[in-house]
């Protein structure tokens, strides 16, 4: 999928409404519309990449600062303890095709995931 039918590039450009919690050079961080945890948050580059291997290939900066932003986000809502999920395929249900970190945080998170 290109990036001009892309959801997540829809919410980079605005042209979709989401909640924003914070934006950077490189990532926009937003609520999932389906929270799993009181913190779910996703947070995405703002280059259309696929996964975040794709992403790591392309631009480390902008895989640094995702990472970097994501424990920003988990360490001011959260209690410092918190999880960082990348559904990587279909098979691990991954159902949007732009990179994106799932913040979870604010409960206790069980293990192993479903
Ligand atoms: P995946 O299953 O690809 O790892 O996660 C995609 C996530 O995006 C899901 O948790 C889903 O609830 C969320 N999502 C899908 N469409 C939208 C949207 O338009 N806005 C927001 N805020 N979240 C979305
Ligand atoms: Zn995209």
């Amino acid at each position: 999928m290109s990036g001009e039918d892309c959801i997540f590039c829809k919410i980079v450009s605005g042209e979709i409404p989401a909640e924003i919690v914070s934006t950077t050079d490189h990532t926009v961080a937003f609520r999932d519309l389906d929270p799993q945890a009181p913190t779910h948050v996703l947070v995405i580059p703002k280059r259309h990449e696929p996964d975040i291997g794709s992403l790591a290939a392309a631009d480390p900066d902008a895989t640094i600062a995702l990472l970097a932003e994501a424990r920003q986000i988990a360490t001011k809502e959260g209690n410092g303890s918190y999880r960082l999920v990348f559904n990587t395929g279909a098979d691990a249900h991954q159902t949007v095709f732009h990179c994106h970190a799932h913040v979870l945080a604010g409960r206790e998170l069980g293990w192993p995931p479903g």
